[in-house]
């Protein structure tokens, strides 16, 4: 299952932010859910459960917010959220746009206990 190795690697950045904060619990921990990048919020929970077991973030919280999918517009210079499956400016519907946002997953809070 790919959201398997989402939550390791993010508990390993988790990990590392803390042991240079000299941490000795991670708290909360916050991330944000591209729309487009594959990533399903409840199975990555579920990972995130099994992978901070035994760690400083064993008894953290994770939460997540879904970030919509937001793209830029080369003609008329102008951004707009989109739906996942359709590309194309809201504004003046060109399809020359580049995605600003929503692809990844990005770790927005981490709150650290030392
Ligand atoms: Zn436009």
């Amino acid at each position: 299952m790919h959201e398997f190795s989402v939550a390791s690697s993010l508990i390993n950045i988790c990990l590392e932010k803390a042991k240079e904060n000299n941490a000795i619990k991670i708290t909360n921990i916050k991330v944000k859910i591209g729309k487009l990048s594959g990533i399903e919020p409840h199975f990555l929970k579920e990972a995130f459960e099994v992978v901070k077991a035994g760690t400083i973030a064993e008894k953290c919280e994770f939460e997540y917010f879904l970030q919509d999918v937001v793209v830029y517009c080369n003609e008329c210079k102008k951004e707009s959220n989109v739906s996942e499956n359709i590309f194309i400016c809201m504004h003046c519907k060109s399809r020359d746009i580049r995605v600003i946002d929503g692809e990844e997953l990005f770790l927005m809070n981490l709150e650290l206990e030392n």
